[in-house]
């Protein structure tokens, strides 16, 4: 496996309290930087003190948002190590975002050693109280000095990371969605299948005004037709309807989750059957109102599930599982979170160690 040379900082941080840790605030000591160059490919990879970067005005990704990124976590196991939990996912599905965005693509093992390497370096940053772990945003971004469009000639890869607290600090409370039937997050034939920071951008409005609303995030409707249901917020969303899981299908809009990819595996391998398909919205709240949606909830790195227990559609609201988690997304869960923080085995092989 590839090493990187280390420049070590010479004055360490102090950790921050893992009870109060707001997400995405505090970094750790070091980050990882790799340039590309048209001819050069990858090169230059390193590990460096945590800091600004430099960047020329012009920098493309500055006006044309030629971006991608990953995000995910390592987990602090019972014997003390430190694990992954599917690297190669977020490999591979960093490779799609970036061939959509003609960024070069990088090998799925530089990107799982880059990894690696850092959360090796700053284990000590990787938390152990209950449901803590240290969060991993790998990107990459286009820094040719120029105003011409085009895809840029050099890169820049960066891995930072930081510590993050528990997500359900006062347990898991279900949240109160509401369908966005104005703004869309993407379209087929868009970049909605990639970690973009632009399909961020255009979906930051809809988000902001359902917190105003009183709604903690919005049921995204497909862009064409404005009637299937596609993700909810930044996560993927699923539905159980009369015992069976629905989730909407990979159409080129939905972002392919790896919770998603694995609460699907776990579902089928408990004998509930699953159904990847086109949901609509219709359909959705008819269920609701006769009583045959049984759960409702979102997947994704940072919650892992998180419950939806009311949902408002054009003037119609409905209650899912009394407003409670249901009993499939807890053992979900339960499930995930106990094989990413190394508390139940480990059947599938989808932890990689760290150390
Ligand atoms: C990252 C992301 C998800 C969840 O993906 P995971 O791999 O499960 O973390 C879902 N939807 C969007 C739009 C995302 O950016």
């Amino acid at each position: 496996m590839q090493e990187f040379p280390v420049t070590r900082a010479t004055t360490l941080k102090p950790k921050p309290d893992p009870k109060t840790l707001v997400f995405g605030r505090s970094f750790t000591d070091h980050m990882l930087l790799m340039d590309y160059a048209e001819g050069k490919g990858w090169h230059n990879g390193r590990i460096v003190p945590y800091g600004p970067l430099a960047l020329d005005p012009s920098a493309m990704v500055l006006h044309y948002a030629q971006e991608v990124f990953e995000g995910m976590k390592a987990y602090r196991t019972p014997d003390g190590g430190v694990q992954l939990f599917r690297p190669y996912e977020n490999a591979r599905r960093f490779q799609n975002s970036c061939e959509r965005l003609c960024i070069p693509t990088m090998d799925e093992e530089l990107f799982v050693a880059a990894v690696k390497q850092l959360v090796a370096l700053e284990k000590d940053w990787v938390p152990s109280e209950p449901g803590t772990s240290l969060y991993i945003r790998p990107f990459v971004f286009a820094t040719d000095p120029t105003l011409g469009v085009h895809a840029s000639k050099t890169y820049l890869f960066a891995v930072i990371v930081c510590p993050v607290g528990a997500y359900y600090a006062e347990g898991i409370n279900p949240v109160k969605i509401y369908v966005e039937d104005e703004d869309v997050r993407a379209v087929r034939g868009g970049t909605g299948y990639t970690k973009c920071g632009g399909n961020y951008a255009a979906s930051i409005r809809a988000g902001e005004r359902a917190e105003e609303k009183g709604f903690s995030q919005v049921l995204w409707l497909d862009g064409v037709e404005r009637k299937y249901i596609e993700e909810v917020g930044s996560m993927n969303v699923m539905f159980q309807i009369d015992g069976t899981v629905v989730t909407p299908k990979l159409t080129g809009s939905v972002l392919p989750g790896v919770t998603r990819k694995s609460c699907i595996d776990l579902v089928k391998s408990w004998g509930i059957p699953v159904e990847e398909r086109l949901l609509t919205a219709q359909e959705l709240f008819d269920a609701a109102e006769s009583g045959r949606l049984d759960e409702a909830w979102g997947t994704g790195t940072a919650a892992v599930v998180s419950p939806i227990g009311w949902m408002s559609w054009e003037g119609r609201d409905v209650t899912v599982c009394g407003g409670k988690i249901g009993a499939l997304t807890q053992k979900l869960y339960d499930t995930l979170t106990g094989i990413q923080w190394g508390l139940l085995p480990d059947e599938h092989g989808w932890t990689v160690k760290v150390c």
